[in-house]
């Protein structure tokens, strides 16, 4: 490893410590060269998160999507890119939580449903329709009665 500064490769360890709600370890580098400090994260090789979709299959957990879904809910509504971001980091920390890397899409429908609920109620309802894929008009109905209920 080469300091981001000067390249050098004389670098010592200052401090170590578990990542917080991740299966990793944070250590803090110095340069003897420079002086520059720097952190690493240190994870398990090989285990790149997966999703099981419902059918049983799994594929690798793509934050890009989730965030392209989150968008395309939010469109034209007072939701901050920020507020998307957070649910992004939030949904891979749970995932990062797990022994098993593994997540099912159910677990982040529901997480990022009850997430955009308090935040934009017509964002939220937007990705349940899209989520929960509704086959029956009624349940539609049903989520936007709830909504109004809580107007
Ligand atoms: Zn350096």
């Amino acid at each position: 490893m080469k300091c981001p500064k000067c390249e050098s490769e004389n670098i010592k360890v200052v401090d170590s410590r578990n990542a917080d709600n991740i299966n990793a370890v944070r250590r803090r580098r110095e340069c003897e060269n420079c002086g520059e400090r720097f952190s690493t994260l240190e994870r398990i090789e090989g285990i790149q998160p997966q999703v099981i979709k419902k059918d049983g299959t799994r594929q690798e957990f793509s934050r890009d999507k989730l965030l392209a879904g989150l968008n395309a809910s939010c469109s034209k509504r007072p939701v901050t890119t920020k507020q998307l971001t957070d649910i992004c980091n939030e949904v891979e920390n749970m995932i990062a939580g797990k022994a098993s890397r593994e997540i099912s899409t159910t677990e982040i429908g529901e997480y990022v449903m009850t997430r955009l609920y308090k935040i934009d109620k017509v964002a939220y309802v937007r990705f349940a329709s899209v989520y929960k894929d509704f086959t029956d008009p009624n349940s539609f109905a049903h989520e936007v009665q709830k909504m109004n209920d809580q107007k």
